[in-house]
């Protein structure tokens, strides 16, 4: 075993501290990361303080990892020292279930294994990206295409973007289809880049009027202030996809009334308690669905980075020292983060 530098809660109540964490050594089919950057998701937080009523502690989040490969194991053959590399929310699964068979080891069937806060179903404790190495299966472990320059907000896309990505692709985001994003946020935000990439037509829907410019330099061909019910009016029945990020719970009955007939509305943001009842009439009159939708197969989420790439799409970042953690947590509650945190790692050294 290795110890290593991290940060990480020791319970929910108490803030962010350094801690020391230990990392297997690289067995066959291992590669080990040392990590430059982590993004900063509002996940990291429900997990540190335990609003999901799941974590195991110590916790150490961070599930947009991007760092430079510094051994590798001697069955390892995708990836060798020196490569950049990008781990994300996953770092196992079965692997012989019908989701992994199909590349969606983020519905395995007998339950992944997080990057933090260890396997679905219960099991040892993982350790995420907020530390100075890591050590991942080689098949978990994503190519990163960008130009180095870029790497600390390309972090972000290994949890915001592929969470946006995956429901924009199964829904048939594309030209000629209206699709709403509500929140723009750290997910929101890669929404509307890649919903606008897909040729989609993308309105974005915000609590936030200080965000209506940036959300149309982002991408946004329309933007809808979702507190003013006379803008959302306008919306009503127009929208084939709704994509929600929203953190907190809130009236999805709001957002449903603005799908077209079949439209479809799929929750990503994942509030730690459940949302106000729903009108059912808001599904049935118009055959409208809602749904859910869980981060992406590894497969997918390569897919996603090289679409970002070819498409020059990165996230928007603030960087951060690993010690502001904790004060970086009390903006992104309230919403003020333009438009993720990214921790540069150097400065856990
Ligand atoms: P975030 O950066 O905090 O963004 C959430 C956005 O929601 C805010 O920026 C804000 O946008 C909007 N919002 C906040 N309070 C609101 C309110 N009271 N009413 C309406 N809108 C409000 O968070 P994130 O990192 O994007 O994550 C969003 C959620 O997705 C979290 O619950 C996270 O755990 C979840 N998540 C799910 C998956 C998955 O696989 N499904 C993956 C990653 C994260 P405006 O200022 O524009 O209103
Ligand atoms: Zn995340």
């Amino acid at each position: 075993m290795n110890t290593v530098k991290a940060f990480g809660a020791h319970s929910a109540d108490l803030p962010l501290a350094p801690l020391e964490i230990e990392r297997r050594h690289p067995g066959p089919d291992d590669v080990q990361i040392e990590i430059l950057y982590c993004g900063v998701c509002h996940s990291d937080l429900h997990t540190a303080r335990n609003e999901w009523k799941n974590t195991l502690y110590p916790s150490v989040p961070g599930h947009e990892i991007v760092g430079r490969i510094v051994a590798v194991g001697n069955k390892v053959s995708k990836f060798k020292v020196g490569d950049l590399a990008g781990v994300g929310c996953l770092v196992d699964s079965c692997g012989h279930c019908s989701s992994c068979h199909e590349g969606e080891e983020q519905y395995c069937e007998n339950g992944f294994t997080g990057t933090y806060n260890g396997p679905a179903f219960g099991g040892e404790n993982t350790y995420g990206g907020y530390s100075q190495s890591i050590v991942v299966k080689e098949s978990f472990v994503l190519h990163i295409r960008h130009d180095s320059q870029e790497l600390a907000s390309v972090a972000p896309l290994l949890c915001a973007g592929i969470t946006t990505y995956s429901p924009l692709k199964h829904w048939g985001a594309g030209p000629g289809k209206q699709v709403g994003i509500v929140g723009l946020g750290g997910l929101g935000h890669m929404g509307v880049k890649i919903a606008h990439a897909m040729g989609a037509h993308v309105v974005l829907f915000t609590t936030s009027e200080n965000k209506v410019a940036d959300a149309l330099r982002l991408g946004a061909d329309e933007v809808c202030i979702s507190t003013n019910a006379s803008q959302m009016a306008q919306y009503a029945n127009r929208l084939d996809l709704i994509i929600n990020t929203v953190a907190v719970p809130h009236t999805l009955d709001d957002y449903l009334r603005l799908l077209k007939k079949n439209g479809t509305m799929t929750l990503v943001g994942a509030p730690a308690e459940p949302h106000p009842s729903l009108e059912v009439f808001n599904l049935i009159f118009k055959r409208r669905q809602l749904a859910g939708s869980l981060i992406g197969g590894i497969a997918e989420t390569q897919e996603m980075l090289d679409f970002c790439a070819e498409h020059g799409l990165v996230s928007d970042i603030e960087m951060i020292p690993m010690q502001d953690i904790n004060r970086a947590y009390e903006r992104m509650l309230k919403s003020d983060v333009k438009y993720r945190f990214v921790i540069d790692m150097k400065s856990l050294s």
